[in-house]
């Protein structure tokens, strides 16, 4: 959303507010992807040079894969934040306030900075653009509001935020705008070579295995145009990998030329299945999620069901199923 008056647009209203608090907490959603972790440090590495303080706190920690880059080692673990004892908390990459998974924070001044198509807008300030590859797009023009130089750590958390939320370009959601802040990272000392191979070259050779285990008992529905992927702690066992390692596997069945859309459901210990769907082209995945209490974008999204996957299982391969001869009609190509 842009407003007509920039000088009351929301990106203006946020630098404001930014520049007149000094303390600051940063969080974004359980489970952190590369677009989370890459949005809350860029940004923290720019809070840092206005000389602000800065915590930056997440409910799960980031996969392994993500340990090198620079200022990990400041993401605090966290469930519950009592009296928090910060000027605001700024919200990356979450539609609603319950998507950090962390207590406690309704009660402080909440700055909202989203992409999420159906953002629920729980801020005191609300910044949602759902036209942006990344909420590191996002990042990205704050931190010029507020005259922050693009350093390379900074850079580098950008470029991975677009990087990994686009799919390593691959989503319908790229602009040249994606590309004209990729290039300016790059000027500004990112290697493209070494994000891909530090984000994508980096497995374990148990995720390897499990990789190959995936695949073996991946199943096909509608004619082919759907892979259906199961994991559960068993798999995990037996291939000698661990949920750190499940990160990214889900795109793979969308190599595969037929393949429209990918569901992987993964049974957590808790009796809920945890759903997570990837689609090409106009197959809106984001509709299905959002009809399940989830949400996430047209090519990417998820949600989480309570109860037995064989009894949750067929409905919602035939929602899909539905999306697909719904998308497949407007498929460019
Ligand atoms: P993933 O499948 O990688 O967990 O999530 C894909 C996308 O969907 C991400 O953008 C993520 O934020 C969004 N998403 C996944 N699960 C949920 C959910 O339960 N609720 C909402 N609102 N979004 C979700
Ligand atoms: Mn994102």
């Amino acid at each position: 959303m842009t407003a007509p008056n920039r000088e009351s647009s929301p990106v203006r209203q946020i630098r404001d507010q930014i520049l007149q608090r000094r303390r600051f907490l940063i969080t974004s959603h359980a489970r952190p992807d590369g677009d989370s972790i890459g949005s809350q440090l860029a940004m923290a590495f720019a809070l840092d040079a206005l000389g602000k303080e800065v915590r930056v706190v997440n409910v799960d920690p980031a996969p392994d894969h993500y340990q090198e880059f620079p200022g990990m080692d400041r993401i605090e673990i966290a469930s519950r934040v009592a009296e928090a004892r910060v000027d605001a908390v700024i919200v990356m990459e979450c539609s609603d306030i319950g998507r950090t998974g962390i207590s406690g924070l309704e009660r402080e001044y909440l700055i909202n900075i989203d992409h999420h198509a159906g953002n629920q807008l729980y801020g005191a300030l609300n910044w949602h653009d759902d036209t942006a590859a990344a909420c590191g797009e996002m990042v990205f023009d704050l931190i010029q509001e507020l005259a922050v130089p693009l350093t390379p750590e900074i850079a580098t958390h950008i470029y991975l935020g677009i990087l990994t939320d686009t799919g390593s370009f691959h989503h319908s959601n790229i602009t040249p705008r994606t590309f004209d802040i990729c290039r300016q990272c790059v000027e500004a000392g990112v290697t493209p070579a070494v994000m891909a191979r530090r984000v994508f070259d980096s497995n374990s050779f148990g995720k390897l295995k499990l990789i190959g285990a995936l695949l073996d008992d991946m199943e096909l529905a509608d004619e082919g145009r759907l892979a259906v992927m199961h994991l559960d702690d068993e798999m995990l066992a037996a291939t000698g990998s661990t949920h750190n390692d499940t990160e990214g596997l889900i795109n793979l069945p969308l190599t595969a030329r037929e393949i429209q859309a990918v569901v992987f459901f993964k049974v957590t210990e808790s009796g809920e299945v945890r759903v997570s769907m990837r689609s090409k082209y106009d197959v809106d995945v984001r509709q299905v999620a959002s009809e399940f209490g989830g949400g996430g974008h047209k090519n990417a999204a998820g949600f989480t069901v309570t109860g037995e996957l064989p009894d949750v299982r067929a409905g919602i391969v035939q929602r899909i199923v539905r999306a697909i001869a719904d998308g497949l009609q407007t498929r460019p190509v």
